[in-house]
């Protein structure tokens, strides 16, 4: 009897807690846009059909979501693309139209105004309202360089660009006009370098350099054949491959992929800590957006040596990266202060790098007070790797788990 009452008390204290945190009733249903990192793809492209970016080897991942009814879109960016070129990119797939680089932009950088035309948009309702009048917002999710990308895209989408509307003046593309934040709800970024990472310095480390030439090679020559719809980097408008659409404008030229990889118009700039430095000079925070970050770790110190290792279960690829980043002698580094904190990393990002952007507001994560306008840092994520978030060799139930999460939590938020 004892028993059976006790097991009844139980059932009264924590069938409350368990229908509260499982069956919530989502507030927003809004659409969720899924931002890929360096080399990434989305749905736009052929690789994805059998080995999707978000899902490589765990199934994929925005599938699972929509059959537990989130309406999510993988968006397509340039691999290789600096971060504003990536924003440019995006803001013409969710709107289907002619990606505009901008003048001012363009011409800074020697390059085409504009890129490939997108004759639909990514997601229907992006910058629509209801029938009530309301935007209907979208949710932000980058990995990695994508969470660059989404941070920069909704500043320039609220705050806009003086620079291009100057240069443009009335032909100036709508997304430099500002003034569109209300459009975005939330933005969650997972392990993002926010701060940089020291593994992006391709300037003096033969192997990254090596690895960065190799990309840019490799996808210079596959996009001028037909295996082009498989893999595309997008850098028609560098003039290294030729329009989709429009007939054939460029052509695969070691000199331009010499002149993009000088330029500060590329991923690998961006992603050095003194590429994000500047761009964190000039993105700006949204009052009206929830800031989500998880930031990731898979090392450990050594007992006897106080060092930092990685750990078996991180992906071998990362060794070519992470052992330097565990070593990295404190001190200043491309004119930025770097310090012991930076050797604990997922591989290729510090932790302390993708916890939250180095002087913008935030705060650990508290669920009974998450705040607009402030990062909410999520609990680090130990033991998880760089490619853990794209569910490579990944427990799939883990990963299912994590994301369902990540999208669960920004629409319980009015
Ligand atoms: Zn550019």
């Amino acid at each position: 009897m004892k028993k059976f009452l006790a097991l009844l008390l139980c059932f009264v204290i924590f069938t409350p807690c368990i229908c509260i945190t499982s069956y919530a009733a989502p507030v927003t249903e809004y659409p969720f846009v899924f931002v890929h990192g360096l080399m990434g793809w989305g749905e736009y492209q052929g690789i994805d059909k059998v080995m999707p970016y978000w899902g490589t080897t765990s199934g994929n991942i925005p599938a699972y979501l929509e059959r537990k009814g989130y309406d999510v879109y993988t968006a397509c960016v340039g691999g290789n693309s600096s971060a504003w070129d990536r924003a440019c990119e995006l803001y013409a797939q969710l709107t289907g139209t002619r990606v505009d680089y901008g003048e001012a932009h363009s011409l800074e950088h020697g390059h085409s105004r504009f890129g490939r035309t997108y004759k639909e948009p990514l997601c229907e309702t992006f910058g629509k309202t209801d029938k009530n009048g309301k935007p209907i917002k979208i949710n932000l999710v980058g990995h990695s360089m994508g969470g660059v990308t989404i941070r920069l895209f909704a500043s320039i989408l609220q705050y806009g660009d003086k620079k291009e509307v100057q240069k443009s003046g009335k032909d100036v593309s709508p997304f430099f006009k500002g003034g569109k934040g209300n459009y975005i709800h939330s933005i969650t970024t997972l392990s993002a370098p926010h701060n940089g990472a020291l593994s992006a310095d391709k300037d003096n480390d033969v192997i990254i350099n090596l690895m960065v030439n190799t990309f840019y090679y490799m996808w210079g020559i596959i996009d001028n054949t037909p295996l082009r719809p498989i893999w595309d980097i997008q850098l028609e408008h560098v003039g290294l491959t030729d329009y989709p659409d429009d007939g054939f404008d460029g052509k695969f030229d070691t000199e331009l992929i010499r002149k993009l990889l000088d330029s500060k118009d590329n991923a690998y700039y961006d992603l050095t800590v003194k590429g994000a430095a500047e761009a964190n000079e000039k993105i700006k925070m949204l009052d009206n957006v929830y800031y989500f970050s998880y930031s990731t770790e898979c090392v450990f110190e050594g007992p006897i040596t106080g060092r930092y290792y990685p750990e078996p279960s991180m992906n071998p690829l990362f060794l070519l990266t992470s052992p330097k980043v565990c070593t990295y002698e404190a001190g200043e580094f491309m004119g930025i202060e770097i310090d012991e904190s930076w050797r604990r990393n997922d591989g290729i990002v510090s932790t302390v790098s993708s916890a939250y952007p180095f002087g913008e507001p935030h705060k650990d994560f508290d669920e009974n007070k998450i705040e607009k306008g402030v990062w909410n840092v999520m609990p680090l994520l130990e033991s998880t790797d760089h490619t853990d978030f794209m569910g490579t060799f990944t427990d799939p139930i883990k990963i299912r788990k994590f994301y369902l999460e990540v999208c669960s939590m920004p629409c319980e938020l009015k």
